[in-house]
């Protein structure tokens, strides 16, 4: 870690003059351009960012809830913290705790083939033997529905071009249920992301209690494609699947937490933050240590930089956002007494950061969209209409504004949930413009 003191501070408000940044009345008090120009320079030269988070996605990968990446990697960022300074807080959750065991896709007949799958988070598994049955491709909800006869007794394959996440989701989340509702005896759904490079997308499902729990996996884009084309010319498609899962009982997890205290109104609060775990595939870089670790150094800036914000600014690292949203949730019922006055959230990757999106009053969004222009020097000036993260839904259903950083998205579905989320894929600059951004927002929601 580098220092950074008054010198350095003294320095570059020199340099102020010369700066891109507009200078004009924001109504946020008096510091919001100082404040927002230092955290500019800051974030130009910062370089612990991009290494520290990969450090810890090398030596703490896989992070799912119940297992011992996760609680040896939340052990490493307590102790981080605690050598730099900060007084940490833990708070206990109890999560889910499911495990993926051995599982194997094989096509027979005039193709014989090995097939990638990732069993979907929470799914069944086929038993002490594996399950052997013809196949039938379906492209939509609708498309089965239409072809209903002709499903029963097989296994279902979801080839569902990606739209967005949001909405292709669905098939991931619920096609299980929707498979065996027609009688299918297992689900495999093309990998959810808009490109694909052999490589299955894990992800959380949901049976519908009132339809047989049959097993579901995600298989490759390629391989769906493959499929469609067999089908498509006639081919009796024959697929053996081997699903080992099962589920523990609840394990302990914990949200970590720590704060600057306001100045003015400490009793008032913004959090800001992202999850700590991640799936079991990969090492959850873009997701979310990225966000976890952007948001901390927003945080570590401010105080080395000696910014002190009029309300207290807290980071919660939430856990289990991947398949329970428990911490957000623990997160939430913790703070019954407590004032907040925004959460906002990083977790849709660190990419180029392009702005905002959150439920807001039109004061809030107002005074934001002013300080935002001190984020017009990274492009990330916008604010849209939107929900903000699941680890603020809590706080947004209990009426509290919350937002979510928004990036550049390209990049971000080609390795969602797969074992090609590594550091390689972010970059330092992008990571130090996301703080700089949540920075400015969270200082413009604190000192308004
Ligand atoms: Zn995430």
């Amino acid at each position: 870690m580098k220092k950074i003191g008054n010198c350095f501070l003294l320095a570059f408000l020199l340099l102020i003059p010369f700066a891109v940044v507009p200078v004009q009345s924001f109504g946020l008090g008096d510091d919001i351009e100082d404040a927002a120009e230092a955290m500019y320079q800051w974030t130009r030269t910062d370089t612990s960012l991009w290494n520290t988070m990969a450090e810890f996605c090398d030596y703490y990968p896989k992070r799912l809830s119940g297992s011992d990446n996760l609680e040896r990697g939340i052990d490493w960022i307590v102790a981080t913290m605690k050598s730099r300074g900060w007084d940490v807080k833990t708070q206990n959750v109890s999560v889910p705790n499911w495990k993926r065991g051995t599982e194997w896709l094989k096509m027979h007949g005039q193709l014989n083939k090995d097939m990638k799958i990732a069993g979907l988070g929470g799914t069944v598994g086929t038993g002490s033997t594996s399950l052997l049955a013809q196949v039938y491709v379906v492209k939509s909800f609708d498309d089965i529905k239409a072809h209903a006869a002709e499903v029963k007794g097989k296994i279902v394959v979801w080839n569902v071009e990606f739209t967005t996440y949001r909405e292709t989701v669905a098939y991931r989340y619920r096609g299980a249920s929707e498979a065996a509702r027609y009688g299918a005896v297992a689900s495999l759904v093309r990998s959810i992301g808009p490109f694909g490079m052999q490589t299955p997308h894990t992800g959380w499902m949901k049976y519908n209690d009132s339809l047989p729990m049959i097993p579901a996996a995600a298989i490759t884009m390629e391989d769906a494609l493959l499929l469609q084309r067999m089908q498509d010319r006639g081919a009796k498609i024959e697929l053996e699947l081997m699903l080992v899962s099962h589920s523990e009982s609840n394990a302990t997890s914990r949200n970590v937490i720590i704060e600057l205290k306001g100045t003015t109104h400490p009793e008032e609060i913004v959090v800001i933050g992202g999850h700590i775990d991640s799936w079991d595939l990969g090492t959850g870089a873009m997701d979310d240590a990225g966000g976890c670790f952007v948001a901390w150094r927003a945080l570590e800036m401010m105080r080395e930089l000696g910014l002190k914000p009029k309300r207290t600014i807290r980071l919660c690292l939430w856990t289990n956002e991947e398949n329970g949203t428990r911490g957000a949730q623990a997160y939430a019922d913790s703070t019954k007494n407590e004032h907040h006055v925004a959460g906002i959230e990083c977790d849709g990757g660190t990419f180029r950061p392009r702005g905002f999106s959150g439920t807001l009053p039109p004061d809030l969004k107002e005074d934001l969209l002013d300080a935002f222009e001190h984020l017009e020097i990274i492009g990330a000036s916008e604010i849209r209409d939107g929900e903000g993260g699941a680890d603020t839904g809590p706080l947004r259903e209990k009426g509290i504004p919350v937002m979510e950083l928004e990036v550049d998205t390209t990049r971000y579905f080609w390795y969602h949930h797969t074992e090609a989320d590594t550091p390689d894929k972010l970059n330092p600059k992008e990571m130090n413009d996301c703080t700089y951004a949540m920075a400015v927002a969270a200082w413009a929601c604190a000192n308004r």
